[in-house]
């Protein structure tokens, strides 16, 4: 599916692009590896060069489907995830903020300017696992991400976003808010 969808935006995307259902998919075959490779190219070069480059659309092609198959691929762990290492501070992270309850820091692989995720050290696993006993905790989440989004200057809005298991696209099986800024967001969501 990802695929059918990353044919369809190059088709906007590049001129001179044939339809994918016309004519034989054989002959396509070399041009559209060509295409591919381009814009791959392109993108990768974008990234390198400056961030600020990279359009909306640029952002979420980039990654979406390999965040999509990591998400398929992921199951919950019973035993420490990464976060929970990045918690005790045994590998490294670009902490913002962080209290007595929970932790900000930079997301490895942002989807925009500004991405940063914000984790209660507490380990539930997701937030279909959270217990009425963490409604509390739930609420200083949400708090400390307008917080932190204000620190990092997020005045013309921000987005919040949860993943819950494999259809919402978690990766990690430790619950964290994504906080997401410093562009326009489109609607709705992938
Ligand atoms: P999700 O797909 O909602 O489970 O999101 C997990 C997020 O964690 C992804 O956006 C990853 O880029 C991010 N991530 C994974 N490992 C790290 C890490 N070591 N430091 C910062 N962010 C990470």
């Amino acid at each position: 599916m990802s695929q059918s969808r990353f044919c369809l935006t190059n088709q906007r995307a590049l001129t001179g692009f044939e339809s994918c259902e016309s004519g034989g998919l054989w002959n396509m075959l070399p041009r559209l590896i060509f295409h591919v490779s381009s814009a791959t190219w392109l993108s990768k070069a974008l990234a390198s060069t400056s961030p600020a480059l990279l359009t909306n659309s640029t952002w979420s092609r980039r990654t979406m489907s390999d965040e999509v198959q990591k998400a398929q691929a992921a199951k919950p762990v019973p035993g420490p995830t990464i976060f929970d290492k990045i918690i005790d501070k045994s590998i490294p992270a670009d902490i913002i903020y962080e209290d007595e309850q929970c932790l900000a820091f930079r997301d490895i692989n942002a989807q925009a300017p500004v991405h940063f995720l914000v984790i209660p050290k507490k380990r539930i696993g997701a937030l279909s696992e959270a217990e009425d006993a963490d409604e509390k905790l739930l609420g200083h989440l949400m708090l400390v991400a307008k917080k932190t989004a204000a620190q990092e200057k997020l005045e013309k809005g921000f987005r919040l976003v949860i993943n819950n298991g494999p259809d919402g696209a978690q990766s990690v099986y430790h619950l964290h808010l994504h906080v997401l800024g410093g562009r326009q967001m489109g609607w709705p969501p992938g």
